[in-house]
C-alpha cells in the first residue's frame, strides 16, 4: 500500500496541461490566466483629486486657518469626467470633485470641510493649510507602465477581474477547462426525487463531487447512477472516457463482492494504484483509460469528499495550469485529545476559531466516513501525518481550510 503523498505525486506526475483559450471578461471568474497580465498605461493615467474640494496651489495657503482663512477666487468648476480648460495662478482655486484630473498649475486639494463659501461661488475661503500633494492621487500609483500585473497561472478572483477590466481589456488567454464525467454505483444508490426502495439510499455523491469539480473550475458530465453489473459499469467507463478529459467514479472499490470498478478499471485500460495508507478513502482506486485519467473514490460520501479534495481538485487545477493547487494551511493548537496510531495519513473534519492570539482546532462531532454532517459543520480538514502517533490537548496540528 502506497502513502498519501506518493499517491498524490502519482496522479500528479502525469498530468496533462490543457490547451489555452480566449476567454470574455464576463467569464474570467476561476479560469486560470494563460499569459502574463502587464499594464499597457499608468493608473491613474494622470494626477487626480482622492476628495471632493478645491484645487490650489499649496504655498497659496500654508498658513490659512479658521482665524485667519485665505480667500481664493474660484475660476472653474471641474466634475469628474471633465478636465479644466484653465491654469491655475496664484490666488486662485478650481472646484473639483473625486476621480478628477487635476488642472495644470495645482498641486494639493482643499477637502470641501476645510472651507467656507465666500462671495457666491466666485471665492472660497480655506480654513485650513495642505501640504503640496495633498489629497492628489499621483499618475502610476496604483500600476506603472510595463508592470507584471498578474502572472500566468493565477487563478482568478474578482479583485484580478477587476484589474484586468481596469486595463481596458475584453478578453485574455486562459487555460481549457476539464471536462469531468461523473459516475455514482452501486444497486442501492438512487436518485434524489425517486421514491426510496427498502434498502435504498439516496445519491449525495454525484452532487458533492460534482460540487467540488466546479469549485475547482471544471466542468461537469453527469453519467448518472449505474448497477453493480460489471457489463454496464464498463460501457458507461468506455464512454466517459471517450467523451471527457477525467473520469470520476464513486463506490465499488472496496472488497466485497460487488466491488467492480477496479475490475473495470483494468480491463478496459490500467490501474495504476489501488489502496492508500489514509483514513478516509483507503480504497481509492487510480488509473487510465484511453489515457484519461480515472480516479475511482470510495463511496462513503466523506470518503469520497475527503479524496476528491485532496486528489482531485489539485489534479484538475494543476491541468488547468494553476501555479498554486493546494489550500491554504493554519497551524493550530488541538482542543482535544486523539487516538491515531502511526502507518496512516488522517483527514479529520475540523473547525478553526481563534483564540487568545492562535488558532484553536476543534473537531465536527463523530467522524466517521458516513456521516457526511461532519463535512457540512467542518470548515477544512486537520490533516495528522502518517508518523503521528495521537495528539495532546493543545498540540499543534496543520488545518487546511475549505
Ligand atoms: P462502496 O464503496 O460501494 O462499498 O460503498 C460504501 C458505502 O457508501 C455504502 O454504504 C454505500 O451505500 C455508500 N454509497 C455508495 N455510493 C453512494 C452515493 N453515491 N451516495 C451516498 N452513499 C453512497
Ligand atoms: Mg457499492
Amino acid at each position: 500500500m502506497i502513502s498519501f503523498h506518493e499517491a498524490r505525486n502519482k496522479i500528479l506526475e502525469g498530468i496533462k496541461l490543457l490547451p489555452s483559450e480566449k476567454c470574455r471578461l464576463e467569464d474570467l471568474l476561476g479560469r486560470v490566466l494563460a499569459q502574463d497580465v502587464t499594464a499597457s498605461f499608468d493608473i491613474p493615467p494622470k494626477d487626480n483629486s482622492a476628495m471632493d474640494g478645491f484645487a490650489v496651489i499649496a504655498s497659496d495657503v500654508a498658513g490659512a486657518s479658521e482665524q485667519r482663512p485665505v480667500t481664493l477666487q474660484v475660476i472653474e468648476d471641474v466634475p469628474a469626467g471633465r478636465v479644466a480648460a484653465k491654469s491655475l495662478k496664484p490666488g486662485q482655486a478650481i472646484r473639483i470633485m473625486t476621480g478628477a484630473q487635476m488642472p495644470e498649475g495645482a498641486d494639493a486639494v482643499v477637502p470641501v470641510e476645510l472651507t467656507s463659501k465666500g462671495i457666491q461661488n466666485i471665492e472660497v475661503r480655506i480654513l485650513k493649510g495642505v501640504k503640496q500633494g495633498a489629497n492628489v492621487r499621483r499618475q502610476g500609483e496604483d500600476v506603472t507602465t510595463g508592470q507584471l500585473l498578474i502572472a500566468k497561472g493565477t487563478r482568478l478572483r474578482p479583485q484580478e477581474v477587476g484589474l484586468i477590466a481596469s486595463l481596458g481589456l475584453t478578453e485574455v488567454m486562459v487555460f481549457k477547462q476539464p471536462l469531468v464525467g461523473i459516475i455514482s454505483s452501486g444497486n442501492e444508490v438512487a436518485a434524489p426525487g425517486q421514491p426510496l426502495k427498502p434498502g435504498q439510499i439516496y445519491d449525495a455523491n454525484r452532487f458533492s463531487i460534482g460540487g467540488q469539480v466546479k469549485e475547482a473550475g471544471a466542468l461537469v458530465r453527469d453519467y448518472g447512477i449505474i448497477a453493480d453489473d460489471l457489463a454496464k459499469i464498463k460501457e458507461t467507463l468506455n464512454q466517459a472516457a471517450r467523451e471527457c478529459d477525467v473520469i470520476i467514479t464513486s463506490g465499488g472499490v472496496s472488497v466485497g463482492d460487488y466491488d467492480l470498478m477496479k475490475q473495470a478499471l483494468s480491463e478496459l485500460g490500467q490501474m495504476n494504484f489501488w489502496q492508500v495508507k489514509q483514513k478516509p478513502g483507503k480504497p481509492l482506486a487510480y488509473g487510465h483509460i484511453n489515457g484519461k485519467p480515472v480516479v475511482g473514490l470510495p463511496g462513503n460520501p466523506v470518503s469520497s469528499m475527503v479524496v476528491c479534495d485532496q486528489y482531485v481538485r489539485p489534479l484538475l487545477l494543476a491541468m488547468q495550469g494553476a501555479a498554486n493547487m493546494f489550500r491554504v494551511q493554519v497551524t493550530a493548537h488541538s482542543n482535544q485529545g486523539i487516538r491515531k496510531q502511526a502507518g496512516r495519513t488522517e483527514f479529520l473534519r475540523a473547525k478553526v476559531k481563534w483564540q487568545d492570539g492562535a488558532y484553536q482546532a476543534v473537531l465536527t462531532g463523530p467522524q466517521g466516513s458516513g456521516i457526511l454532517t461532519s463535512m457540512v459543520q467542518a470548515e477544512g480538514l486537520m490533516i495528522l501525518p502518517e508518523e503521528c502517533e495521537g495528539v495532546k490537548v493543545g498540540d499543534m496540528v496543520e488545518v487546511e481550510l475549505f
